[in-house]
């Protein structure tokens, strides 16, 4: 089994992060998402199968990328 992630735009800090698809927050956030509860237009993106898939569609959308530090980035 691969990894997965996913990439959370965040318009109301403006910048975009990269998270494992085994984060806690993603998989709350996006059950958020299902329910149209998400604040402003912030928006999560995948899942993507690669890291590199994601990084790209997370550059994409135009906004500084980060690694999430919750999960991708602590390592
Ligand atoms: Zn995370």
């Amino acid at each position: 089994m691969g990894r997965a992630y996913y990439v959370f735009e965040n318009l109301e800090k403006e910048r975009s992060r990269i998270h494992d698809a085994g984060c806690g927050h993603c998989v709350r956030a996006v059950a958020v998402q299902a329910r149209q509860a998400l604040p402003g237009r912030s928006h999560w993106h995948g899942p993507f199968p690669t890291y590199d898939e994601a990084r790209q569609q997370a550059t994409g959308l135009g906004l500084p990328v980060e690694d999430a530090t919750c999960c991708v980035g602590r390592r």
